[in-house]
């Protein structure tokens, strides 16, 4: 099975909260942690990550816990800082665009999921994602997000899930689905994960907590152990 299951918090508040969640991905065979410690808030009041500090969280659980990390970076000084410590960089939806900051993640040598911002055309997307490669990196996992939904607001997003077959026919680049933040709800993040893994994705990113509505950001959208349980039986049947 080449599919690859990226799966935690959307942020987190204690060392004790992400050994938790990661201990309970690692019990069900999940290799790769997600969470953001350097978060791009719509709002600057709202919480913005513990930072550098849960850098160091993150490196100390990956030593601890054997797991692979996988965190969001914003600015080169934090690619220089980081980039090869952990084991993908992933560029958010707002930072698509953000060319001097792709082209210093292509100069490490570490994975990159290059997340789709939620107004780029596949072909902006892809152009992105040269950015990383001229550079000499080609490790790029190209992620969509959900695009901006322009007809209601009952969902965060609009989930694009023809990016999957657009990318496969027209790109060489693994594509992976984030079911989480494309709709803003939990009870929509099965259904849209398994849509995704059966029209050929290369897997999924999943906000995940023991207790969602504990999660300091995107509770709404973050689903419970027993969801994800489900979904990692699907997931096994590929
Ligand atoms: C995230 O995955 O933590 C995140 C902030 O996603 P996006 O950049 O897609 O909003
Ligand atoms: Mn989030």
């Amino acid at each position: 099975m080449n599919k690859i299951i990226i799966a935690g918090p959307c942020t987190f508040a204690s060392y004790d909260e992400i050994k938790k969640i990661a201990s309970l991905l690692k019990e069900r065979g999940i290799e790769y942690f997600r969470a953001g410690t350097f978060k791009m808030r719509t709002d600057p009041n709202s919480f913005q990550g513990l930072r550098d500090e849960g850098m160091e969280m993150l490196l100390k659980l990956k030593e601890e816990l054997d797991i692979k990390i996988v965190t969001e970076l914003t600015t080169i000084e934090q690619v220089k800082k980081y980039g090869d410590k952990i084991d993908i960089i992933q560029i958010g939806t707002r930072n698509m665009y953000n060319y001097e900051l792709l082209k210093e993640v292509g100069k490490t040598k570490t994975p990159v999921i290059l997340k789709r911002n939620f107004a780029a055309s596949y072909n902006e997307w892809i152009k992105a994602a040269e950015y990383i490669k001229r550079e000499g990196n080609t490790n790029i996992i190209l992620c969509e997000r959900g695009v901006r939904n322009t007809i209601s607001n009952e969902t965060r997003n609009i989930l694009d899930l023809q990016a999957i077959p657009y990318i496969k026919n027209n790109t060489d680049y693994k594509i992976i689905i984030d079911p989480s933040h494309a709709s803003g709800l939990s009870y929509m993040v099965e259904s849209m994960s398994c849509a995704a893994l059966t029209a050929g994705a290369d897997g999924l990113l999943i906000e995940v907590h023991y207790d969602p509505s504990q999660s300091l950001c995107d509770s709404k959208e973050t689903i419970d152990f027993d969801t994800l349980d489900k979904i990692i039986e699907f997931y096994k049947t590929m």
